[in-house]
């Protein structure tokens, strides 16, 4: 290409932070292009990551209720069968809507699509291996690497995505396993596991803190959680770490040993999903060939402007610092385009909610009890139970509660966390608060309508300030 031909910007990877990117680029009136290499839009996240799995998490979680929840709700139903062909199929078509939907966004608003892999070839050059053949080349004035993340492998077990599977696998298996093994009780372990132990496999996390769902989540939250995934069939070893897995036979096995040290334990399934994390993803970028590195943990390093040590060189989402969340993708993807464009941009990082989508979902935003304590930060606690409030108890859906911290002097919230029903829709109204600089008083003060779930968000506010009147 000439000089004459020199895109604005060049984006590597289509993923959330990618398009999102892309898109606001377009928008902004800049020549951008998108090269993907997967041949679809929309990243982990549309392909194999969040819409596959919220769709399964939908349809089993209907499944199980029509089989365990309807008597009592004055529904007698007949002979349930799991088709689990067609809860597939239903996923894919939930996948195909939407990715092809990016590409008509792309159209909308003048983003080239670069459908291959890119590398750079030099600062301004990406050289493309094209998915339908062949090569090409792109300059461009800016580029942002947006080039995600993949599942960190488990040493000793060979990843088939049919044995021993990643979540990739867990979206697609094709009958439901007896026995499956999850290795990491974070977020993909209990909403896979979750999915499959709907569907009738009998499934046993492996967690080597002493509490499920990461150090995000608050440490109640996370035991009374266990406790109605417990109720739900799932078993969980915590405090235990998984030391060898053994792929070689029929079954698979995996051994653990109490994270302190000591006993050894060997546990055998039909499938094992490894969940123990997500790393950067930057094989083949050519990263060398422009003379940049990657910190100890594989992320591309950045300023607060999202840019490279090569300032024309920015990167976004996953593949840099921060959560793994499509949210936090997308919020970069739009700022580090306003950072190009006008020279400021706006990411609130103290304000990106965490979302399980479990039944009961679990939800957070801002701090937890222990970062608190561990800050030294005085502050004041409010909850609330779902089984003092009116619209769950009509539901018959009263399991969890929502949680309020706030400073003890100020009244501002600090963090909010729920398990219940619907929590990971309750918890934008918790992240506007933030973002906002609410105090409880400001929600408690706020008319929440009645009958609904957000009620019990209102009234956790008023017992953190005051007292609550339902319970
Ligand atoms: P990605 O989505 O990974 O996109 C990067 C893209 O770059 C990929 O499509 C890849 O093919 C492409 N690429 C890489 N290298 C090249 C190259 N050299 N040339 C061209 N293309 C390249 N987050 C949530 O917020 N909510 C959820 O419910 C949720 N559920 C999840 C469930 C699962 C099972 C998983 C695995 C993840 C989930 N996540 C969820 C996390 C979310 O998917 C990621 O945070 C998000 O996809 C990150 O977006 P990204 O654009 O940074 O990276
Ligand atoms: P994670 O980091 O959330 O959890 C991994 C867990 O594995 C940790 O609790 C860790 O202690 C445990 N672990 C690690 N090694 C172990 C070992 N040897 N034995 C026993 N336990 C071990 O990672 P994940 O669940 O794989 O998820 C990856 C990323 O994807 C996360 O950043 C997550 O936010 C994102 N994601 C988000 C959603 C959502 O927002 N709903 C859904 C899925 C994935």
């Amino acid at each position: 290409a000439s000089e004459a031909e020199d895109k604005d910007l060049v984006i590597i990877g289509g993923g959330v932070a990618g398009y999102v990117a892309a898109i606001k680029a377009g928008q902004s009136g800049l020549k951008v292009a998108c090269i993907e290499k997967r041949g679809s839009l929309g990243g982990t996240c549309l392909n194999v990551g969040c819409i596959p799995s919220k769709s399964l998490l939908n349809n089993s979680h209907l499944y199980h209720q029509i089989l365990h929840d309807t008597k009592n709700r004055g529904i007698e139903v007949g002979d349930v069968k799991l088709n689990l062909g067609n809860m597939m199929k239903a996923k894919d078509t939930s996948v195909s809507g939407l990715t092809k939907g990016i590409e008509f966004l792309f159209k909308k608003n003048n983003v080239e699509y670069i459908k291959g892999t890119g590398a750079f070839k030099d600062e301004h050059t990406i050289a493309v291996n094209l998915i339908d053949g062949g090569e090409t080349e792109v300059r461009a004035k800016n580029i942002f690497i947006a080039t995600g993340s993949e599942a960190t492998p488990f040493p000793g077990l060979t990843i088939d995505e049919k044995r021993v599977i990643t979540s990739t696998g867990a979206i697609a298996l094709q009958e439901v396993p007896k026995k499956m093994i999850v290795i990491g009780g974070g977020i993909i372990g209990l909403e896979m596991g979750s999915v499959w132990a709907r569907l009738g496999a009998e499934v046993t996390v492996v967690e080597f803190m002493g509490q499920i769902g990461g150090p995000g989540m608050d440490a109640e939250i996370a035991k009374l959680t266990q406790k109605l995934l417990s109720k739900q069939g799932m078993k969980f070893k915590l405090n235990t770490k998984v030391t060898k897995g053994d792929d070689s036979s029929d079954v698979v096995s995996i051994t653990t040993e109490a994270a302190k040290g000591g006993k050894e334990e060997t546990l055998d399934a039909d499938v094992v999903l490894v969940a123990i994390g997500r790393r950067p993803y930057t094989y083949g970028l050519g990263l060398d060939n422009i003379g940049l590195e990657t910190d100890n943990r594989g992320r591309i390093e950045i300023d607060n402007e999202y840019r490279t040590k090569i300032p024309h060189i920015r990167s976004i989402g996953d593949v840099t610092f921060g959560p793994m969340l499509a949210h936090k993708a997308e919020e970069e993807g739009v700022a580090a385009v306003e950072y190009l464009t006008k020279g400021t941009g706006h990411v609130n990082y103290g304000a990106i909610p965490s979302v399980m989508y479990t039944h009961p979902e679990v939800a957070w935003v801002g701090q937890n009890e222990h970062e608190l304590k561990a800050a030294n930060v005085k502050y004041n606690v409010g909850s609330f139970p779902f089984s003092a409030n009116s619209r769950a108890k009509t539901n018959l859906d009263t399991e969890g509660l929502v949680k309020f911290l706030s400073d003890a002097k100020t009244d501002r919230i600090l963090g909010i966390h729920i398990v219940g029903p619907n929590a990971g829709e309750m918890i934008a109204e918790g992240t506007l608060a933030i973002e906002y600089g609410a105090s409880s008083e400001d929600i408690a003060r706020t008319s929440h309508a009645h009958p609904t779930l957000s009620e019990a968000f209102k009234e956790a506010a008023m017992a953190t300030y005051d007292k609550a009147i339902h319970y």
